[in-house]
């Protein structure tokens, strides 16, 4: 048995195979091919190959998303055919020797970056669709096939590091535990992790290629993987995953119980979600709304181009109904930094935490923006929906955002579109929102405090950064006190304040926030019952507990 050791960020025990999980490489080499002919041919059986697909693709998607969203696949099947392109392809091979896969590399990328210098924004897009197409064109020359990234069967997967938009794109149901050797603990892959529920281990150094195919366990209690565990470790582990759910039946007996202390104080708890995949959980875990619905994982969903107002549509609405009647905060797309889509061809920036991300991407670039309020707008037909806006440092933003909203609302009206009344409100998560709170309640509704980023400004600790993390002081008084002027300013103006950063499902802290005033816990549908325990168990009459001495 090995036994290897990280940091644990979802606990729980996985027992199963391990799925090492290899990006594909389409490194290519640029030595020059002996028979042309030969080469001529594997590129025009890839270009069929890839018709093929994007005719099967198009077929699938016109039966689960519609006619509309299927029309892409049309277009890329179109692109396969262009003389331009394909005559590119061929000369390279035929006039210069190259193989087919330099020639694709070279032909695809020169077109991409033709559509790239284009003003048009819609052009500027398509760049996306000719890398996805070099892509599968790549992939069908070199065999490379979706199944080897995850594999058939339930399993262990083990990665050197995971972006959120792979994360989003793996297949649930085939996944028992994550093990990775880079990550950090409020990244968006991990706090994917959590809505999922899987028992998670992170910056696990000693990760081994060798691993493939060994059975292991991963221990969230005690942040350890053991590879071909022995029996007696086995014994034990699959004895602990049977408490585990003989406690969380235990906690099911709270479902339907209000969330309020022994004194009298009721407080909401809500549940975080990243699309309607995790509706399910809300109601498994009888969260009493959605306090924050991380509408970027709408856009990371879909490769290619962004997500249309009809998907989008009915993305929300689909979870509006679901959910109906129980408030769903829906936040704007919050893209940029680590939560990266090819197509918003967004420059590399040196420090993307505080570049062009979120409001600042949607303030610009007004069409994209408008294309997700008017979505939001029409959804709000279907149930009782809150928008809010992420990474605000301005009333001037604030304002901004809702003129562009109110602009929406007009235009659906006059195209006699029913909408519905909508909350308005704002993620606190930079120093400079809680600074001016005072003034930032004064136009909007609610406030929900975004402690995940909010740690990171104020602390000047990159979230994304692991090697910061024995710098990283969750509890950290400043944050504390950020958290309590928010409360207090938002209640000064009469609106609503809740958290739905990492830190609201602290359970150590709840006692504290009740008492700060906080008006609404949103957390991961795993962890709504488990506060609801503690809140059951709080009396707030009695003196608050004071926290172990800290050096700070
Ligand atoms: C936060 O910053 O606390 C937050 C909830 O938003 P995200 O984690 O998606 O940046
Ligand atoms: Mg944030």
């Amino acid at each position: 048995m090995l036994t290897a050791t990280g940091k644990s960020i979802v606990s729980g025990i996985a027992v199963g195979n391990i799925k090492i999980y290899r990006k594909p490489d389409r490194s290519i080499s640029d030595a020059l091919v002996e028979d042309r002919e030969a080469e001529l041919k594997r590129f025009e059986d890839a270009v069929e190959t890839v018709i093929d697909q994007q005719n099967d693709l198009y077929d699938k998607a016109v039966e689960e998303a519609g006619e509309d969203n299927a029309a892409i696949f049309q277009v890329h099947a179109m692109m396969m055919e262009d003389d331009d392109l394909l005559d590119a392809v061929k000369d390279c091979i035929k006039e210069e020797g190259h193989s087919a896969e330099y020639a694709v590399r070279q032909s695809f990328e020169d077109v991409a970056h033709m559509f790239e210098e284009m003003e048009n924004e819609y052009m500027r897009a398509r760049s996306s669709d000719i890398r996805d197409l070099e892509n599968a064109t790549l992939d069908a020359l070199m065999g490379i096939g979706p199944e080897g990234l995850q594999g058939t069967e339930p399993s262990i997967l083990v990665a050197d590091d995971l972006a959120p938009s792979e994360t989003i794109s793996l297949d649930k149901s085939l996944i028992l535990g994550i093990v990775t050797k880079g990550g950090s603990t409020t990244s968006h892959t991990a706090i994917l992790a959590r809505t999922m529920n899987i028992p998670t281990v992170i910056q696990c150094q000693e990760i081994d290629d060798t691993w493939d195919g060994m059975t292991a366990v991963v221990d969230g209690y005690n942040s350890s993987i053991y590879v071909n565990p022995t029996a007696d470790i086995l014994k034990v582990m699959l004895e602990r995953q049977e408490q585990d759910k003989k406690e969380e039946a235990l906690l099911k007996d709270l479902k339907g119980k209000e969330s309020v202390t022994v004194d009298g104080r009721k407080i909401k708890i809500y549940a975080n979600i990243g699309g309607p995949e995790d509706v399910e959980a809300v109601l498994e875990n009888d969260a009493e709304g959605v306090g924050l619905f991380r509408s970027e994982f709408v856009y990371l969903n879909t490769k290619g181009n962004p997500p249309s107002e009809e998907e989008q549509f009915n993305a929300y609405k689909e979870v509006l109904e679901a959910l109906a009647p129980r408030k769903v905060v829906i936040r704007t797309c919050d893209i940029g930094a680590d939560k990266q889509v090819g197509y918003m061809n967004l420059d590399q920036e040196a420090n993307p935490a505080m570049g062009f991300r979120a409001i600042r991407i949607c303030l610009t670039r007004k069409d994209f923006f408008k294309t997700q309020l008017r979505a939001l707008l029409r959804a709000s037909a279907y149930g009782n929906l809150a928008v809010m806006f992420p990474m605000i440092i301005s009333v001037r933003e604030l304002v901004s955002a809702r003129e562009l909203m109110d602009e929406c609302r007009k235009e659906l009206e006059q195209e006699g579109v029913p909408t519905g009344p909508v909350e308005v409100g704002i993620m606190v998560e930079t120093p400079a929102a809680v600074l001016i709170a005072d003034d930032l309640a004064e136009h909007c509704d609610f406030f929900s405090i975004g402690t995940n980023d909010l740690t990171q400004y104020t602390l000047a600790v990159d979230r994304q950064n692991d090697k910061l993390d024995p710098f990283l002081d969750t509890h950290h008084p400043a944050v504390l006190k950020e958290i309590k002027e928010t409360v207090e300013a938002g209640h000064r103006h009469g609106i609503w304040v809740g958290i739905c950063g990492e830190l609201g499902a602290d359970r150590e802290l709840t006692d504290q926030f009740l008492r700060m005033g906080v008006d609404e816990l949103s957390v991961n549908p795993k962890s709504v019952l488990k506060v609801r325990k503690v809140v059951r168990g709080l009396d707030l009459s009695l003196p608050e507990k004071v926290e172990e001495e800290n050096f700070h």
